[in-house]
């Protein structure tokens, strides 16, 4: 089952409108989990009183932030800045890293423009090239400190001859 990212067409979203999960499941005949799943994502609701109601502006930002950084791919050295809403350099090229699994790590640094922190996750497969790329002020998590690079070259070589 191949899963196509949908492009939601903002111009159906009434911006003064407050829209129920319901009502922009029924919007863009999507399933309502979808929705609680924005919910969860980031999009922002008025939790007062049930059913929860979605501002349309707010409708509007969630999926236009979504869609813009699916649209502009960040390069290697660039991170999407939910505050400037573009990809952007990391201050300094300074970036933390930090070993969530052994295949994924999350690179933390602060966008060039404006400082807000910045994060995206990577294969662990480019750790040796973003250290290369990045001065890595800190690298942590329970992975690397228990093995060296070989230990990390060799789950990779274990990896690739799985596919
Ligand atoms: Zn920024």
């Amino acid at each position: 089952m191949t899963k196509r990212k949908r492009t939601y067409n903002l111009r159906l979203i009434k911006a003064t409108w407050p829209y129920s999960v319901r009502e922009i499941a029924a919007l863009y005949d999507v399933h309502k989990n979808l929705v609680l799943r924005w919910l969860k994502e980031g999009l922002q609701a008025n939790r007062d009183k049930r059913p929860f109601l979605i501002r349309g502006s707010e409708l509007i930002r969630f999926l236009s932030v979504r869609q813009q950084s699916r649209k502009r791919k960040c390069a290697v050295t660039e991170f999407f800045c939910f505050k400037c809403r573009a990809p952007r350099e990391a201050y300094l090229g300074i970036a933390d890293v930090v070993i969530e699994s052994p295949s994924r790590f999350r690179l933390k640094a602060l966008c060039a423009v404006c400082s807000t922190a910045v994060n995206k996750m990577q294969g662990i497969e480019k750790l040796q090239k973003i250290q290369n790329t990045f001065h890595v002020q800190q690298l942590v998590g329970q992975h690397i400190l228990e093995c060296n690079n070989l230990s990390v070259n060799s789950d990779l070589e274990a990896k690739n001859a799985q596919h």
